[in-house]
C-alpha cells in the first residue's frame, strides 16, 4: 500500500490506474486529478509526502527470530515507531507473531504492526537486521561469520535497494562492516548495536556493586561486541567521581580483583544467559530500541554502537564500537575519550582481531 501524494490517500499501488515517475521516484494517486495536480507541481507534493513520512516512523525488522520479535515487542511498547513491519524468510513465522502483537494493540499506543518483504523497507527510517544462524556445535567463529556473511550479502541488497535510512544490523562489527560494504551506503547511514549492551550490563554491575541508579554511572565497554571487548576504567565514574579503588563515590573498594570479576561477569553474560535459557533477547532487544530511539528523536544520544573507525587512536577501515553521538543522521560523530596506555593497547589489539577475521572473507 501507498499514499497518494496529492490527497494522502492509501493507494494500492497493484491496483491504481494512475502512476507518475518523477524525481527518481514512482508515485500512484487515487484519480486521475490527483495526477494532474502532481504533474503541474511534483517538488511541493514529494515535499509534503516525505514531512508526513517524517510524522510516520517506519521501522522494518528483518529476521523473526528469539532477537527480532522481542524488538517488536520492545518498539510496540515503548510507542516510538507508528509501523513496524517484521520480515522473515519463514512468513509463516512473521505472521504468526505478527498475529500475536497485533492483539495487543488495544493496550499500548496505536501502531500499524504487518507481516511484509523487503519491499516495504521502502520510506523506513530504520531497518533493523537481526537476520542470522546461530552457532552449531562444533563449528568455528569462523565458519559462523562465513554463513552470516552469505546471509548479510543475500538480504542486505534487498535491502539497500529501497533506499530506507539507516541500516541497523545486530550480528556486529564484522556483520557490521559486511552491510557497510555491500548497501554502498555512507558510513553514517551503517549502524551496529556493538557494544551498547556490554555498557549497559557494565552499568548494572557497577551499579549494584556501587548501590547507585545504574542511569548515574558513566562507564563504557568499547571495541568488539565480544572476546576483545574493553572496559574503560580510567574514565568511569559516578557524579563526576572516578571509581578509585577507595572508591570515593560509593566508600566501597573497587580492588583489581573486584572489577576483574565485573568486567567478566559482563564478557561472560551471554554465555552464561545461553547456558541457561538457549539465547538471549531482552536486553539486546531495549538496547536496539534505545538506538532506534535516538534516531527517531534526533536526540543526540551518546551510544557505544559499532560503526566505521577511521583514525581514532591509530586504528582504520574496522567497525567496532567507541562513544557515538547518534541522532537523525545515524553517526553524527565519534567522541575521543581519553584511554590510558593499556586501554587504548587492548583497543587497538581488538581492531586487530576483528581485521583478522574480515581478511579471510570474500565481501
Ligand atoms: P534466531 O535463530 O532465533 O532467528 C534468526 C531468524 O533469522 C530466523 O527466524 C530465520 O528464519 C531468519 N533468517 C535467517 N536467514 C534469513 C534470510 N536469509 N532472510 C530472512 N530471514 C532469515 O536468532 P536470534 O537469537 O534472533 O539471533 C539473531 C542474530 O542476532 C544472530 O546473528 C545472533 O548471533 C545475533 N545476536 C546478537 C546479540 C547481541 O548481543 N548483539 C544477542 C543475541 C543474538
Amino acid at each position: 500500500m501507498d499514499r497518494d501524494p496529492v490527497c494522502g490517500m492509501d493507494v494500492d499501488e497493484r491496483k491504481s490506474q494512475h502512476s507518475a515517475h518523477s524525481l527518481g521516484e514512482n508515485y500512484w494517486f487515487c484519480s486521475k486529478d490527483c495526477k494532474t495536480k502532481f504533474e503541474s507541481n511534483p517538488q511541493k507534493y514529494s515535499a509534503a509526502l516525505e514531512k508526513r513520512a517524517s510524522i510516520n516512523r517506519k521501522v522494518v525488522v528483518v529476521g523473526a527470530g528469539q532477537v527480532g520479535t522481542t524488538i517488536c515487542f520492545a518498539l510496540m511498547m515503548s510507542g516510538i515507531a507508528s509501523t513496524i513491519v517484521l520480515v522473515d524468510r519463514n512468513s509463516d513465522l512473521s505472521d504468526g507473531h505478527v498475529m500475536d502483537l497485533n492483539h495487543g494493540l488495544s493496550f499500548v499506543q496505536p501502531a500499524r504492526i504487518f507481516a511484509g518483504n523487503y519491499s516495504d523497507c521502502k520510506g523506513a527510517d530504520i531497518v533493523v537486521v537481526t537476520a542470522g544462524a546461530a552457532q552449531k556445535q562444533g563449528e568455528t567463529r569462523l565458519d559462523l561469520v562465513r554463513k552470516n556473511t552469505d546471509i548479510f550479502k543475500d538480504i542486505i541488497p534487498n535491502i539497500a535497494a529501497h533506499n530506507p535510512g539507516t541500516l541497523l544490523t545486530n550480528p556486529v562489527d564484522i556483520l557490521t562492516y559486511v552491510a557497510l560494504k555491500v548497501s554502498n551506503y555512507p558510513m553514517n547511514r551503517v549502524i551496529g548495536s556493538g557494544t551498547t549492551l556490554d555498557t549497559a550490563r557494565f552499568k548494572f554491575l557497577l551499579s549494584r556493586h556501587c548501590r547507585v541508579d545504574p542511569h548515574n554511572v558513566h562507564a563504557y565497554i568499547i571495541g568488539e561486541h565480544g572476546d576483545s571487548e574493553v572496559p574503560v576504567w580510567s574514565q568511569a565514574n559516578i557524579a563526576g567521581l572516578p571509581l578509585k579503588e577507595d572508591c570515593p563515590a560509593c566508600e566501597r573498594s573497587c580492588s583489581a580483583k573486584e572489577r576483574d570479576e565485573i568486567f567478566g561477569q559482563v564478557k561472560n553474560a551471554a554465555y552464561e544467559i545461553i547456558d541457561r535459557k538457549g539465547y538471549t533477547n531482552f536486553a539486546i532487544a531495549l538496547a536496539v530500541v534505545r538506538i532506534v530511539t535516538s534516531i527517531l528523536r534526533d536526540e543526540n544520544s551518546v551510544l557505544t554502537v559499532s560503526s566505521l573507525i577511521n583514525n581514532y587512536y591509530n586504528i582504520s577501515d574496522v567497525c567496532l564500537s567507541i562513544p557515538t553521538i547518534i541522532n537523525m543522521n545515524g553517526i553524527s560523530k565519534h567522541i575521543n575519550i581519553d584511554l590510558d596506555e593499556e586501554e587504548s593497547r587492548k583497543l587497538q589489539a581488538s581492531a586487530e582481531a576483528l581485521k583478522g577475521i574480515i581478511g579471510q572473507l570474500k565481501i
